[in-house]
């Protein structure tokens, strides 16, 4: 008997926490978007969990 817990799935669609550095608004978005506030647009975000400085200045 083969019981797989398929509780594992792969994570393709990863949702991230970034904390403008600006206003401080938490924006959930996923890997694949572009970082940007959706408050006041600012493209300086902390990674909530990590507390990284992740820095977007795509020009
Ligand atoms: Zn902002």
């Amino acid at each position: 008997m083969s019981d797989n817990p398929s509780s594992k799935e792969s994570a393709t669609k990863t949702t991230m926490v970034y904390v403008c550095s600006e206003c401080h608004n938490e924006n959930e978005m996923k890997s694949r978007d572009p970082i940007r506030c959706r408050e006041c647009g600012h493209r300086i975000m902390y990674k909530k969990r990590t507390k990284r400085l992740v820095v977007f200045d795509a020009r």
